[in-house]
């Protein structure tokens, strides 16, 4: 790992001790499949009242709630884009999401952060190429600002966790 506020593991998100786990959430913000159907699992039922509150969220932006009974302080939700095959500039909206989210994490002097691969599941987005945009911003991002302090990837199978070693070494 070449960056040294960069880290990558290979797990399951809703068992991190960091102070924001970021959520793939979807416009409604009230829960789904994959990791944000974890996520909701873990945190328990107040999670669902506090999102209910926000009144969902836009493709591309990102809100916090509190982590409830997750080990992680916050979670920061944030709306990745459906793969439509790369027309709809889903790479922008994709770079918005890790940019957002970032922001939201700095501004809530948060010092540790876990990203699962936003958009990654069911949304169908490369793989390949969400790791590249999950790594370019992220770098962007922690060079111009001293918080978050530490990020961390995770990833949920090997191909994934490959996927982002190679790129993270180069
Ligand atoms: P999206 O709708 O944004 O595609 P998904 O939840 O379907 O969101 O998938 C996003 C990524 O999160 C996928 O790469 C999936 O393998 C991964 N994932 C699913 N569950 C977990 C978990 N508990 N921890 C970390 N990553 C997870």
């Amino acid at each position: 790992m070449k960056n040294k506020r960069i880290e990558l593991i290979k797990g399951d998100i809703t068992r991190l001790d960091v102070d924001a786990v970021v959520n793939a959430a979807n416009n409604s913000l009230l829960g789904g499949g994959g990791v944000d159907g974890a996520i909701h699992k873990a945190a328990g039922p107040d999670l669902y009242k506090e999102c209910e509150s926000l009144k969902g969220c836009i493709t591309g932006e990102a809100k916090i709630t509190k982590g409830y009974k997750l080990k992680a302080r916050h979670i920061i939700h944030t709306v990745g884009p459906m793969w439509y095959g790369g027309y709809r500039d889903e790479p922008g909206s994709l770079a918005s999401c890790y940019q957002s989210s970032l922001k939201l994490a700095k501004e809530n002097k948060i010092k540790t952060i876990a990203f699962p691969g936003i958009s990654t599941g069911v949304y169908g987005f490369p793989k390949d190429l969400a790791a590249l945009i999950a790594i370019n911003e992220t770098k962007r991002f922690i060079n111009r600002h001293s918080l978050p302090e530490k990020v961390i990837f995770v990833a949920y199978d090997d191909d994934n966790y490959e996927t982002y070693r190679k790129l993270l070494d180069q």
